[in-house]
């Protein structure tokens, strides 16, 4: 068996409104914008990532910008909420500083005793915030105006909305994760790992139908493989159990095999390096529009058809609690 999978590498989501989603991240979340680039296989439209300062696998959400983009619906098939960790004596403070930003917020049941923020994101993405003792260091954004004990230390956790479990499970379990606990119908998997996102919900709800694709709906979850031979090793490993993996695709940034899990959520094993110091400096990053060598000749055209973003800036007044 490959070694065991740590954690999420990326989550990757729809947006409407390229800035809107920028500044709602940025600004209110406090997460750094560390690359803008396009879709590699739609150019004509934005891929974003946001995350820590250097963008470190584990806090990496990203998002397809797609102007005007209708909505999607929630359903069977789909990752249906992304979960932050925060420390848990940052929760109040979270809660006020969504509330003052306008963005109704509801504080959910514990859960697995943890306490749990829900909210909104501009398109409707089901966001939430776990309150923690375990969090991850993470590097705070130097773009952020968060003091480090209230920053977001990565991700925790995804929520899988499935209309069963068994065969997700055996997946899961393929790839060195275990299930440790149930409340309800929610049944936890973990990865043996102390990393960021290490944490696999799924959610049995056979009373939903499937989901619809669009805006507000996370399109994909990746996963974190340490270098090309162990992605490899885990591309065999998933054939083996009859699942039809993508070849090896050059994401740039990270090296990416996609597969979708018996549930219908789309699965992607990326590889830690080479990260995004590969085409601009620490300081620089999310500055300039990046493009891969390929799409480098199709720069006037690309640039041409993206509406015109300006980097995020810090909400004035807030983060002062
Ligand atoms: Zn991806």
């Amino acid at each position: 068996m490959p070694q065991p999978i740590v954690g999420l590498h990326h989550v990757t989501a729809i947006a409407s409104d390229p800035q809107r989603v920028l500044d709602f991240y940025a600004q209110v979340l406090g997460l750094r914008f560390v690359k803008r680039t396009v879709n590699f296989d739609d150019p004509g439209s934005y891929h974003f990532y946001l995350g820590d300062d250097s963008g470190s696998p584990g806090t990496i959400l990203t998002f397809f910008a797609w102007p005007g983009a209708t909505r999607g619906s929630l359903g069977i098939g789909e990752t249906s909420a992304l979960a932050f960790a925060v420390p848990s004596s940052s929760l109040g403070f979270w809660e006020q500083r969504l509330l003052s930003a306008g963005i109704p917020v509801e504080r959910a049941d514990d859960r697995f005793g943890d306490p749990v923020l829900s909210f909104g994101d501009p398109d409707g993405m089901r966001v939430e915030m776990v309150g923690t003792a375990d969090t991850v260091d993470v590097h705070i954004p130097r773009t952020s105006d968060l003091p480090q004990e209230r920053a977001i230390r990565g991700f925790y956790s995804v929520t899988l909305c499935e209309a069963g479990f068994e065969l997700t499970a055996k997946v899961l379990e393929t790839m060195g994760l275990r299930k440790t606990r149930q409340e309800n119908n929610r049944i936890r998997f973990a990865a043996e790992s102390n990393e960021p996102g290490r944490y696999i919900d799924v959610l049995v709800q056979t009373q939903l139908t499937y989901g619809r694709m669009g805006a507000g709906t996370i399109h994909h979850i990746a996963f974190r493989a340490p270098d090309d031979a162990v992605q490899l090793e885990w591309r065999e490993t998933l054939a083996e159990i009859s699942l039809n993996v993508t070849p090896v695709l050059d994401r740039s940034y990270f090296h990416s095999i996609y597969f979708r899990e018996p549930g219908g959520v789309l699965f992607e094993i990326a590889t830690d390096p080479p990260g995004f110091g590969i085409d601009e400096s620490t300081e620089s990053l999310g500055e300039s529009l990046k493009l891969p060598p390929w799409l480098e000749k199709h720069r006037a055209r690309i640039e041409k058809a993206l509406p015109p973003i300006e980097m995020p800036h810090l909400k004035a007044g807030s983060g002062h609690d």
